[in-house]
Formats: structure tokens, C-alpha cells, sequence
């Protein structure tokens, strides 16, 4: 892999930065690999990652059915942060933003990493009631929360002047998530795809999985795609909202629902907003990308569906509340809106495992998966190599929907 410096950047400006290597090579699909990857995601890169580096694994292909990075890592508001509910989930989500924190370093691509922090905004005694909550149960695991009055939080967020004591919800305290930051999302899925090619992993755009082959004990023998069979005995399944897509075809039921998520940017403004701003009893949170454009996110749209637009109402409702708490934002202009197919299982926790069909991974229900894909990277690389969980994924498997042992995260996630 060619080393990304600033002597290297140096000396490709003296050939007028002509000779640069390509970033991944784009080999001719083989017949057989020992491990395929249904997706060029974040979640579906980062695994390929893994297989090779912590493993050894390189017989691995990723098929991807559009562009690499082109799905939900590139359509997300690249908020990281681990203030979760369950001893199950907080330090998953800790692992995750620990290797956040030394990945650019790692990948030799800069992720353009912030430890920003995070603050919610409270406008109601049940939400205080339920961060405070949180906040002591992330204490035992590494993460941490810190109250604000409201004048602290007026103080670290200056432009936040709505929400005084006459307005409709009066804004009670401030909640300070300091291990919360952003990355460029696309440079997660980049850094990782260039790594994972560097150690011999083939990634193969515009290759869709349309079906599977099976043997005689209904294992998995290999995968149909548009551009003919491909044979291998582990295939793992990194599709973001579109699992149910593949799995239904294989008579295996799973419990998930898609949904539509949207979010916009403002045209670029000079600094104004240096953390992530929560406003969960409004639905909505922003913060500032480098390029000066604020990042806005809101609810999830009602209903299930695969569609990508933004539903008025959900963008009405999402405008309004900034700007309750941002009226200074008025006149400020929309440039892009956009949206995303998330699946969610019942109890709004990832699902990492094997399946009944000897051979077949999947990786789904990630709401907040962004944050998630180093971890949930590393830890299906080690459930694939060793046909076993890792242990910060166990609670995550199939199995919870059988013995009902759910991982309870509804409300923490955005449903
Ligand atoms: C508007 C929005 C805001 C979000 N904000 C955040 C946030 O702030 N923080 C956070 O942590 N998360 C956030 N998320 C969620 C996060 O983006 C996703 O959970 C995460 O990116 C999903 O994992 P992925 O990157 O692997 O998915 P994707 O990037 O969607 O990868 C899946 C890939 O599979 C491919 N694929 C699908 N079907 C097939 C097939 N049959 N054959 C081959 N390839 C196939 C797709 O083309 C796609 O490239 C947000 C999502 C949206 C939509």
C-alpha cells in the first residue's frame, strides 16, 4: 500500500500529482473465495478488515450491487458515541469509539476523527430522569455523562438562545456525553476498503447477490449475483436495511423492519457550533462539519418503508424545533436533504450472528450503525474465523429472540 505522508504528498506535487497509485485494484471476479461479504458498507469493509488483519483471512471477496461506500455510511450525520442503556451494549459502543480514536492512524487515512463531545438538551423531567439513569450505568463501563445547568449549557453553546423559561418547553438542564465526537464518513468506508485491498481482499463493485446456493444439509455452498455464481462456504450479510431483502428468499425470518431516515445541510456558515447538539424531547440534533455546513438530523419517518426522500412533515418538524432553539438560524439556506433504508430489530439492538443456515452471518438492525462499525468489524471478523462470538457481541445473536432475552435499547437509539 502506498504510504500517505507529507513527503509523499511532496513528491507526487512535483509530478503534479500524476502518480498516485490507485486506491484498491478492481480484479476480475473469481470463481471461489473462502469468505464472501454481501455489502461494501462500513460494517461489510471493516469485517473484511479484520478477517485479514486479526486472522489471516484473504480469500475473501466483498460484492457490492452499486459503488463502494455509496449506501447508509455515506447518507449518516457521523455522530460517535457510546451513552447507552445495557450492560450488553455500553461496552460494545466503547470499543467502538476506542478504536475510532487511533483508526486514522491504523488505516494511514486520515478519518478526520473529533472528539467533539455531545450535548443533549433537556426539556422534560422523564428524559433527565432517563439520561440520569444512563449516566450511572455508562460510569461502570468507561463512558461518561456529566449534568449542565442551564446556564453552563447556554455558556458551551452560545448560539442555543431559544428555549427560555417562557417557551413552550422550557429548556431544564444540559447533559454533557464527552466521549462523543464525528468522523468523515466516507473516509471510513475509503480508509477501510484501501487496508482491507492492501492485504489481498478483493472488493468487487456492481455485484449484486440475487440468490444463494445450498447444499444437501441446506448449508451455504456459494452466491448467485448478477455476474454469475460464486462459490464459498461462509457468506456474511452486511446489507444495512435491506437484510430482510436477502434473508426472507432463504425461508429465515427475521425480526426486522425497515424505515426511512433523512437529514440535511445547511449552506457553509463560519464556526458557530463546536459540539453535537441532542435535542431528544424534539427529535432532532445538529452539528457543524468542517466545511462550515450545519449537519441536521430528525425522526425516523412513520411507517415502514424503503424510501429515500424526506417526508415534508418530518422535515416541518424538524425545522421547527431548531430553529425554537436556534432562532438565529432563520434566514440561514437548506442545501441538500437526503435519506437512508435502516432496519431495526424489535428491541432497536443490532443483531451479530449466525443463523440456523450453516455458514450464513448477518449483520443488521443497526439504527446507529455508523459509530458501531469498527466494533461490529471486528467482532463478525472474529465470529466468521472462529465459527464463535465474540464476547462483546454474545448478547447480540439470534438466540435473544428465542430464550427472550432482549438487549432493551428503545429511546436510546432514535426509536
Ligand atoms: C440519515 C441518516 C443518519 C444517520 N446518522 C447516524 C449517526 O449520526 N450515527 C450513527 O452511528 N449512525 C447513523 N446512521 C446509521 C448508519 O449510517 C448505518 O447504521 C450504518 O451506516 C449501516 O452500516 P453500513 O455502513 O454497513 O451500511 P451501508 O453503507 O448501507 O452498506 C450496505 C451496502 O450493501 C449494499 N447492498 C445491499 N443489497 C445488496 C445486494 N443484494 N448485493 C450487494 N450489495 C448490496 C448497499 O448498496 C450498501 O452499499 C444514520 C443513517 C441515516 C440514513
Amino acid at each position: 500500500m502506498q504510504r500517505y505522508s507529507l513527503f509523499s504528498l511532496a513528491r507526487n506535487a512535483l509530478t503534479g500529482h500524476r502518480d498516485w497509485q490507485a486506491v484498491w485494484r478492481s480484479p476480475p471476479l473469481g470463481k471461489r473465495y473462502d469468505v464472501v461479504i454481501v455489502g461494501a458498507g462500513g460494517h461489510g469493509l471493516a469485517t473484511a478488515y479484520y478477517l485479514a488483519r486479526n486472522h489471516d483471512i484473504t480469500r475473501v471477496a466483498v460484492l457490492e450491487r452499486g459503488w463502494l461506500g455509496g449506501g447508509n455510511v455515506a447518507r449518516n450525520t457521523v455522530t460517535i458515541r457510546s451513552n447507552y442503556l445495557r450492560d450488553e451494549s455500553i461496552p460494545f459502543y466503547v470499543k467502538s469509539v476506542s478504536l475510532y480514536r487511533d483508526l486514522s492512524r491504523e488505516l494511514n487515512f486520515n478519518l478526520m476523527f473529533s472528539q467533539r463531545s455531545m450535548i443533549d438538551v433537556v426539556q422534560t423531567y422523564p428524559r433527565l430522569r432517563d439520561i440520569k439513569r444512563r449516566m450511572l450505568n455508562m460510569d461502570l463501563h468507561g463512558a461518561s455523562y456529566e449534568v449542565l445547568d442551564v446556564d453552563e449549557l447556554r455558556r458551551r453553546i452560545p448560539a442555543l438562545t431559544g428555549g427560555g423559561p417562557r417557551s413552550r418547553l422550557p429548556i431544564i438542564a444540559g447533559m454533557a456525553h464527552r466521549n462523543a465526537g464525528v468522523a468523515r464518513h466516507d473516509a471510513v468506508a475509503w480508509g477501510y476498503a484501501r487496508a482491507a485491498d492492501a492485504r489481498g481482499i478483493e472488493l468487487h463493485q456492481h455485484t449484486e447477490v440475487t440468490g444463494f446456493e445450498r447444499g444437501g444439509r441446506g448449508e451455504i455452498t456459494g452466491v448467485q449475483t448478477s455476474r454469475g455464481t460464486v462459490q464459498t462456504n461462509k457468506v456474511a450479510i452486511c446489507v444495512s436495511g435491506h437484510t430482510r431483502t436477502l434473508t426472507d428468499g432463504l425461508g429465515l425470518r427475521l425480526p426486522l423492519q425497515s424505515f426511512n431516515l433523512t437529514a440535511f445541510v445547511s449552506e457553509p456558515v463560519k464556526p458557530l457550533i463546536d459540539v453535537v447538539v441532542n435535542m431528544p424531547d424534539s427529535h432532532c440534533y445538529l452539528s457543524q462539519s468542517d466545511k462550515g455546513e450545519l449537519v441536521i438530523g430528525g425522526g425516523v419517518d412513520p411507517g415502514i418503508s424503503f424510501r429515500r426522500g424526506i417526508k415534508e412533515g418530518v422535515f416541518e418538524d424538524t425545522v421547527t424545533a431548531v430553529l425554537e432553539m436556534f432562532p438565529a438560524l432563520q434566514r440561514l439556506k437548506l442545501l441538500r436533504q437526503w435519506g437512508g433504508t435502516l432496519d431495526t430489530a424489535s428491541d432497536s439492538s443490532p443483531i451479530v450472528s449466525r443463523t440456523d443456515i450453516p455458514g450464513l452471518y448477518v449483520s443488521a438492525g443497526w439504527w446507529g450503525g455508523f459509530k458501531a462499525i469498527p466494533a461490529g468489524g471486528l467482532t463478525l471478523a472474529h465470529l466468521i474465523a472462529n465459527d464463535a462470538p465474540h464476547p462483546l457481541i454474545e448478547p447480540f445473536s439470534l438466540n435473544r429472540f428465542r430464550s427472550l432475552d432482549f438487549v432493551l435499547e428503545t429511546g436510546t437509539t432514535a426509536r
